[in-house]
């Protein structure tokens, strides 16, 4: 029965590696030799992390939790990928399952590619359209009359895909640069103020009571230009899909975990049995209403990426028919307490 054992677990592809209460190697097939260079024989009472020492894997390894993974390069070659995985079992023993994932990347990366390539070439005939269109449309006494409305709706039309080209480059970005490298101070505080204002002007018609209460004395670090662009996004679909009249709040405030942005707002609210799906692209409760309004279905989950890539999450909560919560939540690490002089006063 031994032998069966040794002979099936050399066999498969993927690498496993058996650790002890203590952390210590107390087995591994063969597979794992070659995708992690961790040897049954030689390792043997090792600790992982002496043997994997790539930081993001280090990180993983000591904080795991339910069904998470990690992807990073293999320890034997920069060329392969990895996806890690760690489950405990027994007495306190975890075991690591190391997959290629190489060729996934790949296409992956490919279909990254392609979609950031066609949204590239469109960009400049869009233009031309676009601007010829908008010519056509101001200069409608010179028109003949049957001509006003194909005009005005092609005008709209290609600017709806201007929008979904734009929306499309950005989630290509943000989806390639995974990590936030060049950090910086985002005046979190002053983009809340700034979506609020912007909130209102959107808002115009249909006069929702606008609410926000921040706190200014907390700012985090990442990508200025992107968190607006979360937080815009969240704004706009609060604005979007709640009544004429209602009310909507932003908050900017500490939490457990760091400090948060929350958008709520007392709409239409979304059905739980949409919710998990809501960050994936083009995914709309309601597709002709979203496209009616100019939604391109790409604004969560361009939201969802840039929150990943701050290491923050998103928490979604709604009841269909009162209203819904849209919650940033950022981690400690990245937050920064301001000096009570630095306040900003907000007129
Ligand atoms: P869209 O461009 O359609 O707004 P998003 O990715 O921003 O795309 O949102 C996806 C879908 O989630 C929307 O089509 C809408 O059905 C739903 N949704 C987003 N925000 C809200 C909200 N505040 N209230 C109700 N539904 C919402």
């Amino acid at each position: 029965l031994l032998g069966r054992f040794r002979h099936s677990t050399a066999a498969i592809p993927d690498g496993l590696l058996v650790t002890d209460s203590t952390g210590n190697i107390e087995w591994a097939n063969k597979s794992a030799t070659t995708l992690l260079g961790v040897s049954d024989k030689r390792d043997r009472g090792q600790r992982v992390e002496n043997l994997i020492r790539n930081p993001l894997f280090i990180q993983y390894w000591q904080n795991v939790s339910g069904d998470d993974f990690v992807v990073l390069p293999a320890p034997v070659s920069n060329e392969r990928t990895l996806e890690m995985r760690s489950v405990r079992f027994g007495d306190g023993h975890r075991l690591l399952i190391a997959r290629d994932a190489t060729e996934r990347q790949r296409v992956e990366k490919m279909r990254r590619d392609f979609v950031a390539n066609v949204s590239h070439e469109l960009r400049t005939p869009l233009t031309v359209l676009s601007g010829y269109l908008e010519n056509m449309d101001r200069d409608q006494e010179h028109l003949p009359p049957r001509w006003h409305r194909p005009v005005s709706s092609m005008r709209d039309q290609v600017g709806r895909m201007h929008g979904l080209v734009e929306d499309l480059l950005l989630l290509a970005r943000v989806e390639t640069d995974t990590e936030a490298s060049d950090l910086e101070p985002v005046g979190a505080p002053e983009l809340v103020q700034q979506v609020h204002s912007d909130s209102v002007v959107l808002s115009a018609e249909s006069q929702h009571a606008i609410e926000r209460e921040v706190d200014e004395l907390v700012d985090i670090r990442g990508v200025p230009s992107e968190l607006l662009t979360v937080f815009s996004n969240l704004a706009s679909n609060a604005v979007q899909h709640s009544p004429p009249g209602t009310r909507i709040a932003f908050r900017w405030a500490r939490c457990a975990d760091g400090v948060q942005f929350e958008v709520v707002d007392s709409g239409e609210g979304i059905a739980p049995e949409h919710l998990a799906r809501l960050t994936e692209r083009f995914y709309r409760v309601d597709s002709g209403r979203s496209r009616a309004q100019g939604g391109t279905g790409l604004g969560l989950s361009i939201v969802k990426h840039i929150l990943e890539k701050h290491g923050a999450r998103l928490e979604i909560e709604s009841e269909l028919g009162k209203g819904s919560t849209f919650r940033c939540v950022f981690p400690s690490d990245i937050v920064i307490e301001r000096e009570p002089r630095l306040r900003v006063v907000s007129g």
